[in-house]
């Protein structure tokens, strides 16, 4: 085992300064970089575009033997092996593309020992031959990277993951150090136990990204939204995320249209035109790429100005993530939400359809999402506190409820009482867009049938749009005064929901967002 001196330190600061040309190690680099070298298992969290690459490449040239990465992603290896090898750093990758010459080649060289970073992707390294060859080579670390894919309990759990525990038997000498930006303590745990970790140290970085404004912003007119922000970034680089695959065919098309340089992205494009999108968006020859979340996984690319998403993600790991890609370079930028009530059920039926044995644990994060997304809590604050951490900034001036943009109703309680009592009368066996009929007065066949425009509830909010009605409602289910239950999604009350009626509790009701993506980013002070 390695142990770090003062000297191996300074002399990765030298490093950093030689080969990358950075002055300084951001936050949490430093400890991660001294666990490295001191030969320390580790499990580190930072978020996306927190430096995690340099916390393995720079001890990788500390340290003697050769360093060994996993990385899920052939396109993710080979854009660091490329970056490394431009530095002057000896880095190599093994995978299925190349020749048996170059393989070959490359043992030879890993024999020779030339080779500091060597990257595989998780079967390859597993596979007998490779890691017979690597027990005859000095290996001083493994850096796992995306290390969430090995727990149940992230969000992208990869079978392919479970079989590096054997690491730590075959190579007892070198060290394991497993690098995420999933940072709930559940997976924190989880890895280190898959991954037989010794006592490793635990890092997590600031969830925090202070150069992001957020706005979450009800979805009316989809398209005039996207371009209203679109336009406040002329000739700049942004990312327009799209539930599915035709959503980001046509939102495509519709911005190509209006004279947008843009380029699709999904899983569905053959491998060249894909590439080929992708490459156009990172050289800068597109502006704005619209993409499902197939895109963006190792990308770096560090003045992405604008993420705009134009559905709901599934948890918010996935929106801290995809938002996350914008401003890398720290420089101010925004991240647009747009939302519906329908993107809570949108999930629930591709849930449904998908495999069942995670089903409740996916339906909570959506539904934290869809808190986050109708919750009035500062958005910087609702973030880091998700990921188990404080924020104590009273106003981050970055973000749509800090700058005041949020429409919020005078007497929430009295607005409250009324949509609770019609969901009482209405014996709480309807969903919420016949509770926005009845509120807004609707005399359907279907509802005066039902004798239910005699309720003392109907027309209560006569006066109000239904777009707005059904804002509430689900502004209330997301406070947890209503729960939506059983097949059909009927609404029906919670005990806090029967604690409000009687005026006990605190709610924040919001009218529905102006429709713009509102002023230009601000940085925070
Ligand atoms: P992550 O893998 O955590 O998402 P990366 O390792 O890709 O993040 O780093 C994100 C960006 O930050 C890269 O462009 C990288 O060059 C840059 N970066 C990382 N560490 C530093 C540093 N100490 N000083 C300046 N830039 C840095």
């Amino acid at each position: 085992m390695v142990h770090s001196t003062q000297d191996e330190s300074s002399s990765a600061r030298e490093i950093l300064a030689q080969v990358w040309g950075f002055d300084d190690f951001r936050p949490l680099q430093e400890e991660a970089v001294g666990d490295v070298i001191a030969g320390r298992d580790s499990v580190v969290v930072l978020p996306t575009g927190g430096g995690k690459s340099l916390c393995y490449q720079v001890p990788a040239l500390v340290r003697d033997g050769m360093a060994v990465v996993v990385s899920p992603l052939i396109s993710l290896m080979k854009d660091q092996v490329d970056a490394l090898q431009s530095n002057g750093v000896a880095a190599a990758l093994v995978n299925s593309t190349q020749s048996e010459d170059q393989k070959r080649e490359t043992a030879a060289r890993i024999r020779r020992g030339e080779i500091r970073l060597l990257y595989l992707a998780p079967e390859r390294l597993l596979s007998p031959r490779t890691l017979d060859f690597l027990t005859s080579i000095p290996i001083s670390f493994f850096a796992i990277d995306e290390a969430h894919c090995v727990s149940n309990w992230g969000h992208d759990f990869r079978p392919e993951y479970r079989g590096l525990r054997v690491l730590k038997q075959r190579f007892p000498e070198a060290s394991v150090h497993a690098f995420t930006a999933t940072a709930s303590e559940r997976v924190r745990e989880d890895i280190a136990e898959q991954l037989e970790l010794r006592q490793p140290q635990m890092l997590v970085g600031s969830f925090d990204r202070p150069n992001l404004t957020y706005r979450m912003l009800r979805r009316d007119n989809a398209l005039q939204q996207i371009m209203g922000v679109v336009e406040q970034h002329p000739g700049e680089s942004g990312i327009v995320y799209c539930i599915t695959r035709k959503e980001v065919e046509q939102t495509a098309a519709a911005l190509a249209a209006r004279g947008i340089s843009t380029k699709p992205y999904h899983a569905g494009l053959d491998d060249v035109t894909r590439h080929a999108n992708q490459e156009a968006f990172i050289r800068e020859q597109v502006d704005v790429i619209v993409a499902t979340v197939a895109f963006g996984m190792g990308i770096d690319k560090s003045n992405v100005r604008f993420v705009i998403h134009a559905g709901m993600p599934k948890s918010i790991e996935h929106y801290q993530q995809e938002s996350g890609r914008a401003g890398r370079d720290g420089l101010a930028s925004q991240c647009i939400l747009l939302y519906s009530g329908g993107d809570l059920m949108t999930w629930k039926r591709i849930l449904e359809m998908g495999d069942r044995s995670n089903f409740d644990e996916a339906m909570a994060n959506v539904n934290a999402m869809a808190e986050l997304c109708s919750g009035v809590q500062c958005r910087h604050a609702a973030i880091v506190n998700y990921f188990g951490q404080e924020f104590d900034v009273d106003n981050c001036n970055a973000c749509d409820v800090c700058l005041g943009e949020l429409d919020t109703v005078d007497d929430p309680i009295t607005l409250s009482q009324k949509i609770l009592s019609n969901v009482l009368r209405l014996q709480e066996r309807f969903g919420v867009a016949y509770n926005v009929k009845v509120l807004t007065g609707s005399r359907d066949q279907k509802i005066t049938r039902a004798g239910h425009d005699q309720l003392s509830t109907h027309n209560l909010l006569g006066n109000e749009s239904a777009a707005n009605v059904r804002t509430w409602i689900e502004q209330l289910v997301s406070q947890r005064f209503l729960q939506r239950t059983g097949e059909y999604n009927v609404l029906q009350l919670t005990p806090a929901g029967r604690e409000l009626l009687h005026r006990r509790g605190t709610v924040t009701l919001t009218r529905a967002a102006p429709s713009s993506g509102g002023r230009s980013a601000k940085s925070p002070a």
